[in-house]
């Protein structure tokens, strides 16, 4: 972990992810706050057109966050390839085109992985799609989980330095205040 890995690009899709897959959150009480209408919030908060999920679909939802937390707590970025080939291939991903970075220009075209049969695959393809650019573009050992135990959130390390362990500040001043306690006692 660590080194010349490139921050990655800022995505809505990814910004999804994230909050996606820490509706699992070991801090929140039940630690599993997924629901339908909470998958809606969160893309909607991201700016996303919703999947048109159907309230019956939870369960194979709830499938998908748990493949996706796997990129993050993956141990290598062949790990992470590994999940991410195999998510493509169940939700029956197809390569497409698309506007990049650059917008419409060719140089600006990627390839993305695209379609889905359903919302709940096209959610899994859009997520690991997005997942794939970042690992594609260099950013593999930036996908991580928290280490501000119990928390195991799931964050994008997007400092220049590369070093950033845990999700947010409010672990950060946790696991400081954690340690102060444990030198003073
Ligand atoms: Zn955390």
């Amino acid at each position: 972990m660590g080194g010349m890995s490139k921050v990655p690009a800022a995505d809505p899709v990814l910004g999804f992810v994230l909050d996606f897959c820490n509706t699992y959150d070991l801090l929140e009480d039940p630690p599993d706050r997924l629901s339908i209408p909470l998958v809606g919030r969160v893309a909607e908060h991201h700016g996303l057109p919703g999947f048109g999920l159907g309230a019956g679909e939870l369960e194979p939802v709830r499938v998908v966050r748990n493949q996706l937390y796997g990129v993050f707590a993956a141990d290598s970025a062949s790990e992470q390839v590994e999940i991410l080939n195999r998510l493509f291939s169940t939700y029956g991903a197809v390569p497409r085109l698309v506007p990049g970075s650059g917008g419409t220009s060719v140089d600006g075209v990627r390839v993305a992985a695209t379609g889905g049969e359903g919302a709940v695959a096209r959610l899994a393809v859009a997520a690991a799609d997005a997942l794939a650019r970042a690992v594609a573009e260099g950013s593999a050992d930036r996908l991580r989980t928290c280490a501000g135990d119990p928390c195991r959130c799931v964050y994008v390390d997007r400092t220049k330095a590369n070093r950033q362990r845990y999700c947010c500040e409010l672990c950060n001043d946790r696991m400081a205040s954690a340690a102060y306690r444990r030198r003073n006692r």
